[in-house]
């Protein structure tokens, strides 16, 4: 019998800070822990992202644990303004965020995994290095994966852009394979199939946590539902209203949560509607196998 998380859930997207104690987040930091705030900034024309003013208390909190808190991503793999750390922050700074590190591509750390399609995973150093995690997310659909939850926050948004490519890259049945000369280089084909990035992404997950046992927390944020990533540099019409906010200690109950509160909200699966060949479940499954969490959770309602 699989174990059953908490996931606290309050309908007030303000109450992050309130939230923080309530799930124990308190518990995970110790003084002068570095804590790396994962967040996707949002690409320039993207008004979906998460906003600064729903997540400055989590940072507040964390201060006042005597902590050292700072905002952090990865850069992307698609060339544009988020794909070198100069631009990078410059875009963090002009969607309001302070207070911010994204790691330069070459600082890169390589985490042993050993799992079914990956050996290692390349992370960005910057969240690898500190002490303790919270993924700040932005929950809303996603082509490839179906919905962007905590796990591609983690797994996706952790990985450096070799790391991201290497989830993204599927070779093995190209006829081209012998003879090409790009595949190990960062200039390799990427797309790859729904269900083999869905289960890559959930490897990086897992390497992203190895280090973080008892030092990692997570949030999603349920508003601005849109139907693409925030990579996007627009966003299309919600589609679900807002619902509120979950945080839990486990990443695979809180994503399973906030998919199973959007379904019922919008009285349909509305992201397998709109990417039927992308089914959102094999990121829950893999991952709870892997275990990372339980897809079983009770609904703490605050
Ligand atoms: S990089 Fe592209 S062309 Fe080369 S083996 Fe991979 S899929 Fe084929």
């Amino acid at each position: 019998m699989r174990a059953v998380s908490k996931v606290f859930f309050t309908k007030n997207l303000d109450q992050a800070a309130a939230l923080f104690d309530l799930s124990g987040f308190d518990k995970l930091i110790s003084p002068n822990d570095s804590v790396a705030l994962k967040i996707h900034f949002g690409e320039p024309g993207n008004t979906a992202y998460l906003k600064p003013e729903r997540v400055l208390g989590v940072e507040k909190k964390i201060t006042a644990l005597g902590a050292k808190p700072f905002f952090t991503d990865c850069n992307t793999l698609y060339k544009g303004p988020r794909s070198n750390a100069k631009e990078h922050l410059a875009v963090a700074r002009e969607h309001g965020y302070s207070n911010v590190i994204i790691p330069e591509d070459n600082d890169c750390e390589q985490v042993e995994v050993n799992l079914k399609h990956l050996k290692r995973v390349f992370l960005g150093g910057t969240a690898v290095r500190a002490n303790a995690l919270i993924a700040l997310t932005h929950f809303k659909g996603h082509e490839l994966a179906g919905f962007g939850g905590t796990l591609k926050n983690l797994g996706m948004g952790l990985a450096t852009r070799l790391g991201k490519l290497k989830q993204h890259q599927d070779c093995v049945n190209c006829p081209e394979l012998k003879t090409c000369r790009k595949n190990q280089t960062i200039e390799a084909c990427w797309v790859g199939p729904s269900a083999l990035v869905q289960e890559k992404m959930v490897e990086y997950a897992f390497g992203a946590l190895k280090n973080k046992k008892g030092k990692a927390g997570f949030m999603n944020f349920i508003c601005d539902v849109s139907p693409n990533c925030d990579c996007f540099s627009h966003n299309d019409p919600p589609v679900v209203s807002d619902l509120g906010l979950l945080t839990a200690l486990d990443p695979v109950a809180l994503d399973q949560a906030s998919i199973d509160l959007v379904v019922q909200a919008a009285g349909r699966d509305v992201f397998r509607a709109l990417y039927p060949d992308a089914d959102w479940s094999v990121q829950l499954k893999y991952a709870e196998a892997l275990g990372l969490g339980s897809r079983r959770y009770e609904l703490v309602v605050i």
